[in-house]
């Protein structure tokens, strides 16, 4: 999805310890750390990108997510509607792109991983690697 548009809205990526066969590796430990609500944006459902917290209820967001939620429901969370104020979340952005993906082909047998900021990297400088 959003193949035609992939900077738009939240990442559409796997998780390497998204796979419980990898349960006794380092992944599966840092993914054991993490919830997945808490880096998934309430409005896309995907991955955060440049997420934004809501201080009042806590609930994250993609910047641009929000950012079109709030041209419609301005300072209203879609989550609770509650009036909300954002602000970037710099913890929380550090922690997704130090996270592995795996390949969505895991299943075919592809063993390719890479950390989603290297991911990011090199598709913006596409012969970085
Ligand atoms: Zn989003
Ligand atoms: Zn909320």
């Amino acid at each position: 999805m959003a193949a035609c548009n992939p900077n738009e809205f939240g990442f559409d990526v796997i998780f390497a310890w998204e796979d419980e066969k990898d349960a006794q590796n380092q992944n599966a430990q840092i993914g054991g750390a993490i919830n997945r609500d808490d880096i998934t944006c309430a409005i896309c459902l995907l991955v955060l990108r440049e997420p934004v917290q809501a201080v009042d209820c806590g609930h994250r967001f993609c910047t641009k997510c929000i950012g079109e939620f709030h041209l419609i429901n301005p300072g209203k969370c879609p989550k609770d509607w509650q009036d909300i104020q954002v602000f970037p979340d710099v913890g929380k952005k550090r922690e997704i792109l130090s996270l592995k993906i795996r390949c969505k082909n895991f299943t075919d047998g592809c063993k390719w991983q890479n950390e989603l900021r290297e991911e990011e990297a090199s598709k913006m400088f596409p012969n970085f690697n």
